[in-house]
């Protein structure tokens, strides 16, 4: 017997509405471009009959590496349809990090921007890829060419919900990025319970602004509208004013803390202008609990906060309704449906309700390991198969997960365990402070010392040593940081995250 067909791409197709010359995807443009449904299944069938063409291995890879367009959704769409495997890259990406991904991966085919052609060619063609395509955001580019001399009739090939899907290098905050291998399954069982717990619905008009390279754009809110047969207002960049400004056509936003900041900037972010929508969602990095009142305040919305990572989809959502809880700022919400979510200390113990500890998890949207990496796969999972996220954090009496910190990311200073997230708390009550990180750099004396990076507020920066006495009342003195650094940002990474590993970096040699 044949096991069902559990192809991704055919499970989003069956959401598409009944009359598909209705509008499915219309860019934010000055002049728009309207995608219907039988646009989105023609250009992905004569993209699935070029990759055909090509009579690639099972399994193949295909890298991408272009700026954000509705072209280039299409591009994931017709590579699930293929049967093949989906390889998005950071669009910041540099030459010796895409290098070490072409490398790693072996894609059968790369498509890139024009620009990037000559230098990405030759890493491809020297890691014996033979097709490489361009696509720009003008719909410009040798993939659409031999695209359009293809058949717009394609018939899905079947794949079963084991068969990997996609891989995404992780966004390597810290150590070298890992391919995190996700199948059909993953994707869709994910897909699904958002579906249900977000009250997905008829008439819902998903703003897509965030890059199609990572988890949250690509899969949470890409497939969020495509499974509900709901229509994407597009951006292929973040403009605040702008979404802003189409905020009353739409019912859905999906972002990064930094995106709800930058629309916080804007005067126009208003009650009425919000009038319309029923959700908005943040997730990727933490949200400021000053950012959740803040846009509470201003819109009467209250941010839905999720949690999850490349490796599992999302694990872990504050309720969308009412009757199930509140949304808790400062708080990840819930396990999914379907998800198990366990707190261990380091020896793999369980952990009392509320305390701190490694946070693990299982489920059906959980990867099916890194590729080719066997032996770092296993180090990952415990011995009864739950995953070990590399978050720290607890989980309340009521099953509100919390996210202390990544055990990275933790400092051990006099033999003392310090959670940065519990000291950048602290820090971001103090006046003249808007946000911080908190860091540990070697100390002859102990082991490890805390260092903070403060940034200011606009009205004026703090004093140092005034934060530092003031810490010195509210916590215990070996979480204090021995110096603070006040500062204009802190180095992020497209996706809103911290990149620690950059302050740790700078400030290496401070106690030498
Ligand atoms: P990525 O694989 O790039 O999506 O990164 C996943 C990591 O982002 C997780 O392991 C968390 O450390 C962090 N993360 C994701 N969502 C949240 C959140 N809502 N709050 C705090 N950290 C988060």
């Amino acid at each position: 017997m044949t096991s069902p067909d559990a192809n991704l791409f055919s499970a989003l197709r069956a959401g598409f509405p009944a009359d598909l010359d209705t509008v499915a995807i219309a860019t934010a443009d000055a002049t728009p471009l309207h995608y219907s449904w039988r646009d989105l299944e023609r250009g992905t069938a004569m993209l699935a009959n070029l990759l055909d063409s090509l009579a690639l291995p099972a399994g193949s890879r295909v890298a991408v590496q272009t700026e954000k367009s509705v072209e280039a959704l299409m591009l994931y769409l017709a590579v699930l349809r293929a049967g093949l495997v989906y390889l998005p890259l950071n669009t910041a990406y540099q030459r010796d990090e895409v290098a070490y991904f072409i490398g790693n991966a072996e894609p059968a085919v790369v498509v890139c921007t024009r620009r990037s052609f000559g230098w990405v060619s030759r890493l491809a063609f020297a890691a014996g890829c033979t097709h490489v395509f361009t696509l720009d955001d003008d719909r410009s580019g040798s993939l659409l060419q031999r695209a359009a001399v293809h058949s717009d009739r394609h018939a899905p090939a079947r794949r079963a919900a084991g068969d990997l899907a996609a891989i995404l290098y992780t966004s390597g905050t810290t150590g070298r990025s890992k391919g995190a291998m996700l199948t059909h399954g993953n994707l869709l069982s994910n897909a699904r319970v958002l579906k249900a717990y977000w009250g997905w619905r008829p008439g819902d008009v998903l703003i897509h602004v965030l890059p199609i390279f990572h988890v949250h754009g690509l899969f949470v809110a890409s497939h969020g509208a495509l499974l509900n047969g709901s229509r994407m207002l597009w951006f292929n960049r973040f403009d605040p004013r702008a979404v802003i400004a189409r905020l009353p056509e739409a019912t859905v936003f999906m972002g990064v803390p930094t995106l709800y900041v930058r629309l916080l900037g804007e005067a126009t972010l208003t009650r009425a202008a919000c009038a319309q929508m029923r959700l908005f969602v943040s997730g990727s990095a933490p949200l400021l609990i000053e950012t959740f009142d803040r846009f509470r305040e201003r819109t009467g919305h209250t941010i839905l906060e999720r949690y999850g990572m490349s490796e599992t989809v999302m694990l872990t959502s504050n309720p969308y309704e009412a009757s199930a809880g509140e949304r808790r700022g400062g708080t990840v919400g819930f396990a999914l449906p379907g998800v198990g979510v366990r707190v261990r200390d380091d020896a793999g113990a369980p952990c009392p309700t509320g305390a701190i500890g490694n946070l693990q998890v299982r489920g059906p949207n959980v990867f099916q390991g890194y590729w080719r990496l066997p032996e770092k796969t296993a180090e990952e999972f415990s011995a009864d198969g739950w995953f070990r996220t590399g978050d720290v954090g607890r989980i309340d009496a009521q099953g509100y997960v919390s996210i202390v910190g990544r055990s990275k990311d933790l400092i051990i200073s006099g033999g003392f365990n310090v959670y940065p997230a519990e000291v950048e708390a602290s820090l971001n009550e103090l006046p003249g402070v808007a946000e911080s990180a908190v860091i540990g750099v070697p100390h002859p004396d102990f082991g490890e010392a805390v260092v903070a990076v403060v940034v200011a507020r606009p009205a004026g920066a703090p004093d140092a040593a005034a934060l530092v006495a003031e810490l010195k009342l509210r916590i215990a003195n070996f979480k204090v940081p021995k110096c603070v650094f006040v500062v204009d940002a802190l180095p992020r990474n497209m996706m809103g995250k911290v990149q620690k590993n950059l302050l740790r970096e700078q400030h290496r040699d401070l106690f030498a």
